[in-house]
């Protein structure tokens, strides 16, 4: 099965947490402050942070 991921653009990520709050897996972390950073083993592709967060930034991807 081909895995899915959650893709943070860093442009526009404000940092605000939320997502990291919400992922099921803690597969996100704010790395030093600045970015959502997303652990690929961990994630799951679940969209729970796409969902979450407030600037529209994460994508959920189809590895290929
Ligand atoms: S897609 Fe789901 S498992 Fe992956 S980082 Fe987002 S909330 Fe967590
Ligand atoms: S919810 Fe969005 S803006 Fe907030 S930290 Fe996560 S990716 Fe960045």
């Amino acid at each position: 099965m081909l895995k899915k991921f959650a893709e943070v653009n860093k442009n526009f990520c404000v940092s605000c947490g939320a997502c990291a709050q919400e992922c099921p897996r803690e597969a996100i972390n704010i790395f030093r402050g600045c970015y959502a950073a997303v652990n690929k083993d961990l994630c799951v592709g679940c969209g729970i942070c796409s969902r979450t967060c407030p600037a529209g930034c994460i994508e959920i991807k189809t590895e290929n």
